[in-house]
């Protein structure tokens, strides 16, 4: 076995009770109606290791809302489908601002900064629609899931796409938008439809974890896309997947990571480990309270960084 792996389950013990302890658990995201009412008592951590084995604590089993976690697969499929003339249309660079801001829109016509806050997720579903209908894409993001995780049993919550649906105000502004900048070839409904549900796809931490296998650029893994697009997409992880939490997850983890309002987060240690973790009360800039403090925990005893 990897010497660097060995305690790893007297760790995820230890960071179990941590949570179990913790008072402050933040609060559960209540702009998506069918997201509130989850209970926030919740915990699960489950970490899918290089040498094949998989290791879980807590509430691992229990199926939740990956929400914006979704964001990595359908760059992987956007990325797969055009390629580098996606970036024409998407930038690179961290935000600063909140996931759903529409501020930096105007300033920079309608191209948002990076693929993993809302503009740019819209236009990242945008572009792997490439003259599909919704419901093709929404299988080809499931089929690729669903092989990352070698796991049939992955699903899309319909009460939940719908919800968001009726009440994602927001994220219309944002597609509208984007589309009186000609940044947005479907019609704002069409692309957010297939937003929305791509949103809903739910999964379990176990899952998650063996999901994220892929992004481990580690032999014997899943390989669905290319090893350069396995780095590029983890440093977008490191730089953008926490919104304008992303520096602060980086200086306290050191990990590529990208989060969701359901509360789960999917982390990658590079050569050596996906992990997921779900917990659902957000701290201030929407990301799981317990869960980034449970992967800064699981980092620093590991001693997991991609800086050394
Ligand atoms: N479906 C959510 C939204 O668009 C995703 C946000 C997130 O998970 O951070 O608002």
């Amino acid at each position: 076995a990897d010497p660097g792996t060995a305690g790893l389950d007297a760790v995820l013990g230890d960071i179990l009770a941590a949570a179990r302890a913790s008072t402050d658990r933040g609060r559960v995201a209540d702009y998506i109606p069918e997201l509130a009412g989850v209970d926030p008592g919740q915990f699960g951590l489950s970490v899918a290791l290089a040498d094949g084995s998989q290791h879980s604590v807590g509430d691992a089993d229990v199926p939740f809302s990956i929400q914006s976690v979704s964001k990595v697969f359908a760059l992987a499929i956007a990325l797969g489908r055009l390629g580098d003339r996606l970036w024409a249309r998407v930038g690179r660079e961290p935000s600063g601002l909140a996931f759903n801001s529409i501020l930096q829109l105007e300033h920079e016509q309608g191209i948002p900064r990076n693929p993993f806050i809302n503009a740019g997720a819209i236009v990242v579903t945008d572009a792997a629609l490439a003259g599909h209908a919704p419901r093709e894409y929404l299988g080809e993001l499931l089929r690729f899931i669903r092989a990352a995780a070698e796991d049939d049993d992955i699903h899309i919550n319909d009460a939940v796409a719908r919800s968001e649906t009726e009440t994602g105000h927001r994220n219309f502004a944002l597609a509208h938008y984007m589309r009186a900048h000609g940044n947005l070839d479907n019609p704002p409904e069409l692309t957010l439809g297939a937003y929305f549900h791509q949103c809903a796809v739910e999964m379990t931490c176990a899952q998650l974890a063996r999901a994220g296998r892929f992004l481990m650029g580690a032999p014997g893994m899943p390989r669905l896309v290319s090893a350069d697009r396995v780095r590029r997409i983890n440093a977008l992880m490191l730089t953008c997947g926490h919104y304008d939490g992303s520096g602060d997850f980086a200086f306290r983890v050191g990990l590529p990571g990208k989060s969701g309002v359901g509360g789960g987060i999917l982390v990658i240690a590079p050569g050596r480990a996906s992990v997921a973790v779900w917990s659902p009360g957000l701290n201030a800039q929407g990301n799981s309270k317990l869960g980034t403090e449970a992967v800064e925990m699981l980092a620093r005893r590991m001693g997991w960084s991609v800086f050394g």
